[in-house]
């Protein structure tokens, strides 16, 4: 899909018995999209896919004129997936008050960043902070939450740092990997 103007440019339909599994699917339907536009003289500056490993792999070695980012659709469904699964466990409940707002955040911190990677890495981790109830100190790039202004007598669901649900979140905020794929999330 041509995300300018909306418009759907192909689509590949894969049989698992095509390829040697299904895992391989991905790569064989991206490698057919790509040749197919190719072949209708499209130049292709950026993709945006999953985080489909073996998709990862062949973009970086074989197209690495292709700018290559991430769905934040998938990355931001994960997560909420993972808090609302720890936030069953009743020491943990607060998570499932803050899962939804996380969830947005992936969204919020893709779209105001313009592609710069660190950028999106301070902002996102910020939220670690703006759970704590402080909004300002986050980092070189990204200094202070921009939400303006809390009321005094706010009632969130303000987590405590260094306790259980906090230490919990945090080992998913600032997992290696997720680091890594956040920052390469798709501006558009
Ligand atoms: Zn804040």
């Amino acid at each position: 899909m041509d995300l300018t103007n909306s418009k759907v440019l192909d689509t590949q339909l894969i049989q698992s018995n095509e390829v040697s599994s299904s895992n391989a699917m991905e790569l064989e339907g991206l490698k057919r999209g790509l040749q197919k536009l190719k072949d209708e003289g499209v130049t292709i500056a950026s993709i945006t896919t999953d985080r489909h490993g073996s998709v990862q792999k062949y973009m970086r070695e074989k197209e690495p004129s292709i700018e290559h980012w991430f769905d934040v659709w998938h990355v931001a469904k994960g997560i909420r997936k993972k808090l609302d699964a720890k936030g069953k466990r009743k020491i943990l409940n607060i998570l499932l008050m803050w899962s939804k707002s996380i969830s947005h955040h992936v969204y919020w911190v893709a779209s105001t960043s313009q592609g710069d990677g660190p950028l999106v890495v301070e902002k996102w981790l910020s939220l670690l902070n703006h759970v704590i109830n402080v909004h300002t100190g986050h980092g070189q790039l990204f200094q202070s939450c921009v939400h303006g202004p809390l009321e005094q007598n706010d009632e969130r669901d303000w987590l405590i740092k260094g306790s259980k649900p906090y230490k919990e979140l945090e080992l998913i905020v600032k997992s290696k990997l997720l680091l890594k794929d956040i920052a390469c999330l798709s501006p558009a």
